[in-house]
């Protein structure tokens, strides 16, 4: 829009600043042409050139601005206008909750949530880019076709339905196998169908885990809509991918966004469904930068566009299925549940091995060894894990008691055997294996505790006599960061398990999460006892759901009639968490353990954030945080409700040292979230302005995953 008055207009415009920079706010600029806020601009910034959003047209130079002789200061001009539709004002608002929710600069999130490559490319190319994403037509098909396609169950049809007539947002409670995905795919098709426009958001926690579900997407909506009308959002995309798939849905013409946490700040014009698959996940939480909740945005986000949400998960986060109780009781949320699974697969027995009545150094118990050579010999799979990679976490000296550390971390580099050499999982760190012990000379150095590797070993030399249907031996692989490493490398071996060319699957928790594995009849759990008793009060929740998802790659094809089994071996089999598990019990779980987190103020009966500072020595890192503590009071009087927020003192974190950085942690509480928020967002400038010698960085995470 080019306005002919030629008169100078004054825009406020976001930059990306400096985190923890006094110049925090939009900053000034002036156009000569009329720019709607929203819009992409470059702008100088120093000597430096940013990109920037423009955040609001202002009526004139702010009075602050303004010289008193009444002549206009030295206010830059734009330097480019991306010449891009601006991103909508309920962007913009998603933005600043964003940035004020989470304690950080709203440039560091505006800009974190474009594709980096529109920093660098002029307007020109831009519009050239643009041009290759408009839509193909799609190829004509019978709209019958498309829908008939499944039978839905009648659980299915009912989710649906609600979903359809409700308002939500909506907790799908879907037991592992009972459709979920096929709710989301049909809700997405009948949202496209009502409206030309309609777009929709669907996120995975990790897509790289999922394949098949983007097949699925793309196989369903593309020869309806276009090619064009899927596109990813992810971190494992280069930068000229993420700018097409950016442009993609920004102008409308990706009618379906498929992402990680990431893509919940993608600019969706038309926004009329926001899907959360497996909302339970971690892997929502960013754990740098500003560390949003994806999740929580995604339900926020549904408000400001007005798209209808579905957080769908078989162990719903405690905080959803709390927020999804009666209306009656306050619920939020409204829970939509599917018990069954589709075609009847039933869900596997849940066996207990107690691990105290076996000989001290068992791996496997005889029992759980010869129920997995049955399944070999049926031509049937079987499917082991063991939350731990490497050959074994610990490699030590039994005569002078030297241990593998690492000398930059404050833990132990691990074991692995393929390469003969010690890892520090922290910090990268890797040496050669000593062939005697570095700190004695004795040669004989043995491991402690076992990982991935050294099960995949075990079990090969345990089940070596174990026959195949057809004669011949058994096939073990191993899933895990290591084994799959390399790019593709993943998504081939998990071909193979499909294509049944594998017996026995090893790995770690990353083949236990959302395969839809048709031939798995067993799953064990080796050894899942360590989270029982940590510290974080979310550990019993993290190991429940984890291993209600492991049982649930079991027993999916109802042809196995009911014979899978989810195999976990114990030192405390009566623990309530077992208990549960074994009758496939969640909400009796849930509401045992929402129950113990009322009684202690924890979420999501309570609020709380922690500050982490990093510093050369502990003492520096504690320091600086019980400065920023000490001055907390000055702020009684700013803060409503400031005798309700509670801080701890300064503690080393768990990983207290990682590579040569000190770490160390102080966790403030409320029981009232916006006295919370308003303590935060007041006590950032405190934390700003505290001097600390040696203090490398310092952040807040609000809302924490892991304390
Ligand atoms: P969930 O996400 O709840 O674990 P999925 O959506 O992956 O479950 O469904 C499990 C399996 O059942 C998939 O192979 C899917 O294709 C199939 N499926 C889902 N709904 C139906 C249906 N109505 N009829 C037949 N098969 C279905
Ligand atoms: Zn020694
Ligand atoms: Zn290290």
């Amino acid at each position: 829009m080019t306005n002919m008055t030629n008169m100078t207009h004054w825009l406020s415009v976001v930059v990306q600043t400096p985190a923890h920079s006094h110049v925090a706010g939009p900053l000034t600029y002036r156009s000569e042409v009329a720019l709607q806020p929203g819009a992409l601009v470059r702008v100088p910034l120093g000597r430096r050139e940013l990109m920037g959003v423009v955040w609001a047209v202002l009526p004139g130079l702010p009075a602050e601005l303004q010289r008193s002789d009444g002549k206009a200061l030295d206010i830059k001009p734009i330097t480019t206008d991306l010449g891009i539709t601006p991103v909508t004002t309920a962007w913009r608002k998603l933005i600043h909750f964003t940035a004020s929710y989470y304690q950080r600069s709203l440039g560091e999130v505006a800009l974190a949530a474009l594709p980096p490559q529109l920093r660098t490319l002029s307007a020109t190319q831009v519009e050239r880019r643009l041009k290759r994403v408009k839509p193909f037509a799609p190829t004509p098909v019978d709209d019958e076709i498309a829908i008939k396609k499944v039978a839905l169950s009648a659980e299915q049809t009912l989710a649906i339905v609600q979903i359809s007539t409700q308002k939500g947002p909506f907790l799908l409670f879907g037991a592992t196998g009972s459709g979920k995905t096929e709710v989301y795919l049909q809700t997405a098709l009948q949202t496209l169908q009502n409206d030309p426009s309609a777009q929709v958001l669907m996120m995975v926690p990790e897509i790289n885990l999922t394949p098949q579900l983007e097949e699925r997407v793309r196989e369903r909506f593309c020869h309806l809509y276009g090619d064009n009308a899927v596109v990813s959002m992810h971190s494992g995309m280069t930068n000229p991918q993420r700018l097409k798939s950016w442009l993609a849905a920004h102008s409308g013409t990706a009618r379906i966004v498929l992402g990680t946490r990431m893509a919940v700040f993608a600019s969706m014009p038309h926004l009329k469904l926001i899907v959360v698959d497996e909302e339970h996940d971690p892997s929502y939480k960013s754990q740098d930068g500003a560390r949003y909740s994806a999740r929580d945005l995604a339900v926020y986000r549904g408000k400001l566009d007005g798209a209808k949400v579905i957080l769908g998960s078989a162990t719903p986060s405690f905080e959803s299925w709390y927020h999804s109780r009666p209306v009656a009781e306050g619920g939020r949320y409204q829970r939509l549940i599917m018990a069954d699974r589709i075609g009847g697969g039933v869900l596997p027995k849940v066996l207990t091995v107690n691990m105290e009545h076996q000989p001290k150094k068992t791996v496997l118990s005889p029992l759980l060894l010869s129920a997995i050579a049955e399944r070999i010999a049926r031509g049937e799979q079987a499917m082991v894990f063991l939350n731990r990679r490497g050959y074994a976490p610990v490699l030590h000296c039994g005569d002078c008691g030297w241990k593998s550390e690492c000398p930059h971390c404050s833990a132990y580099r691990v074991f692995h055997k393929i390469d003969r050499t010690l890892r520090c999982h922290h910090c990268g760190f890797t040496e050669r294996v000593p062939r005697a012990c570095p700190a004695c000379g004795n040669t004989d150095i043995s491991t402690i505790g076992r990982g991935t590797e050294q099960l995949e070993e075990h079990l090969a030399d345990l089940l070596s006599g174990v026959k195949r249907p057809d004669g011949s031996p058994v096939r073990i692989a191993r899933i895990d960061a290591d084994s799959t490493k390399l790019k593709g490398a993943l998504q081939q071996q998990l071909a193979q398990v499909h294509a049944g060319e594998v017996d026995v699957l090893v790995g770690t928790q990353m083949i236990a999460k959302g395969h839809d594995f048709r031939n798995i009849t067993l799953v064990a759990a080796v050894n899942p006892d360590g989270a029982l008793f940590s510290s974080d009060f979310r550990a019993p929740e993290r190991l429940f759901s984890l291993l209600m998802q492991a049982a649930g790659r079991a027993g999916r094809d109802a042809a196995q009639g009911g014979r899978s089994e989810m195999w976990v071996q114990s030192h405390h089999p009566q623990h309530p968490l077992y208990l549960a598990l074994k009758k496939h019990d969640y909400p009796c779980f849930a509401e045992d353990q929402l129950k113990e987190r009322e009684a202690a103020g924890m979420a999501p009966f309570g609020y709380s954030a922690l500050v982490r500072a990093e510093a050369r020595t502990q003492e520096a890192a504690q320091a600086f945080l019980t400065a920023a503590s000490a001055q907390a009071s000055s702020l009684a009087d700013e803060v409503v409700g400031f005798e309700h927020i509670t801080l701890y003192p300064a503690v080393p974190m768990t990983m207290q040292r990682i590579a040569n950085v000190e770490r160390a942690q102080m966790l403030v509480e409320s029981p009232s979230r916006k006295a919370l928020q308003q303590f935060l967002s007041r006590w950032q400038g405190v934390l700003q302005t505290t001097k600390q010698k040696g203090l490398i960085r310092w952040a807040v995470d609000v809302d924490p995953l892991a304390i």
